[in-house]
């Protein structure tokens, strides 16, 4: 019978437009950090849903109320009407993490996807600025809908538009911690030099850490010096948070650090921490120039996530938490994944906090490493351009044990490849 099963994925990969990740297993269950397949396998998860299970698999702190909630009657889908699990996750939202930090944002639910919350961040830039132009930098990942596709720099995905796209500009991102000193000079001839021909542009869109394209982690002086130059110049500076946000690199905000306060944030991903579709766009006040109804969508802001989201918050980040763990875990996956680098000429460790990886010269290798680490029970991605770069994204909530023996894995895997 489970061969059967196993045909009817290969016959739907050869009759209908869809692909499997190279895990060749079907999986049926899952808790906390490990994944189980049907064939009675069990596989650690450095993998997280790609950011959208920052908390594990079935966390019982967000699986109990969500349950709870679904059994009260209460309300699944409710469109734009007010409700109460709305409520509250707006209150939790605003008082542990907005109020303690500062940060003066309105919230408004653009759609269940990264990509509705990268959309939204565009359209409201151009439509309060007056103009189209976005920058955005090399290796940039924002999503698939067009306006974040036409921001996002893999020519593979762009490819796939069929199209030219068009209003965008890509920057070097230059500003990552083993580069060169970044001054920008692209962005400021384009913006001094009136005869340049290069629009002013409406914003500057930005991951503090490139989650799909290859793990640069953006130096904080080098997000200051951008947030600096924006606001200078009037450009409006757009960070995309849906991978490295909700705590992924220590802080709940990944440029919490930077000391930067963007004038968009996007979240998504681990916004309802149980792997429910929700997203926000946050921006500044002054910038809520839409009528109602401007942006609209069925599937904004989903009951059931809001019942998760605010639990995950009420239990991870009520006092920053959560903070001094993944500190203290992130030290470990860095000095593990040292280790292996250590044992590869020109490979480098890459990445902040739980969005860390390795990145080899040789562009094959991170592939082949990945395939050795599944055939030993860790599911672990690869990033970049060329999937030159192993990643690995533990959940936040991963017990040490088992963040050693993935990172054993993962050593035993390389070496495997490396020799
Ligand atoms: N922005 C970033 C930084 C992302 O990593 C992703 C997804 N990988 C997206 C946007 C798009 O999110 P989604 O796939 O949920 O539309």
């Amino acid at each position: 019978r489970r061969k059967a099963q196993m045909d009817i994925f290969e016959i739907l990969e050869s009759e209908v437009r869809t692909y499997c990740r190279t895990w060749d297993t079907v999986f049926e269950r899952a808790s906390g950090s490990t994944l189980y397949s049907e064939d009675g396998r069990d596989y650690l998860d450095f993998f997280s849903g790609a950011g959208a299970l920052n908390y594990g698999h079935n966390n019982p702190d967000l699986l109990r109320p969500l349950v709870e909630y679904l059994l009260s009657g209460a309300i699944v889908h409710s469109l734009d009407m007010k409700t109460v699990a709305k409520r509250r996750f707006l209150e939790t939202f605003h008082e542990l993490i907005l109020r303690p930090r500062n940060y003066d944002y309105k919230v408004m639910f653009p759609g269940p996807t990264g990509t509705n919350s990268v959309e939204a961040a565009l359209k409201l830039a151009r439509k309060v600025t007056g103009r189209t132009h976005i920058v955005s930098f090399t290796n940039a990942f924002h999503g698939m809908t067009l306006g974040s596709l036409s921001v996002t720099g893999n020519s593979m995905k762009r490819e796939g538009a069929g199209v030219p796209l068009t209003n965008t500009s890509s920057m070097p991102y230059d500003g990552f911690l083993d580069g060169e000193a970044a001054d920008f000079l692209w962005l400021r001839r384009a913006l001094q030099d009136s005869g340049s021909g290069v629009d002013k542009p409406a914003a500057v869109i930005v991951e503090t850490v490139q989650g799909e394209g290859g793990l640069r982690a953006a130096r904080a002086s080098w997000l200051r010096g951008l947030a600096e130059l924006c606001h200078q110049h009037g450009i409006l500076l757009i960070v995309d948070d849906v991978q490295a946000g909700c705590g992924r690199t220590g802080t709940f905000f990944s440029f919490e650090d930077a000391g930067i306060t963007p004038d968009i944030v996007c979240l998504s991903k681990s916004i309802s921490g149980f792997g429910l579709p929700l997203s926000l766009t946050i921006f500044k006040p002054e910038l809520d120039i839409w009528k109602p109804g401007e942006h609209n969508g069925t599937f904004r802001g989903h009951n059931p996530a809001f019942v998760t989201g605010t639990a995950a918050l009420e239990h991870y980040w009520q006092d920053r938490r959560l903070e001094s763990k993944v500190a203290g875990l992130a030290s470990q996956l860095h000095e593990g994944l040292s280790q292996i680098a250590a044992r590869t000429e020109g490979a480098r460790v890459r990445g902040r906090g739980l969005l860390a990886g390795i990145y080899y010269p040789d562009h094959e290798v991170a592939g082949k490493i990945s395939v050795e680490a599944f055939a030993r029970g860790l599911l672990v991605e690869t990033s970049g351009p060329d999937g030159e770069v192993i990643k690995t994204m533990p959940a936040l909530t991963i017990e040490p044990g088992d963040l050693l023996k993935g990172l054993d894995i993962l050593a035993d895997a390389a070496e495997s490849v490396t020799g």
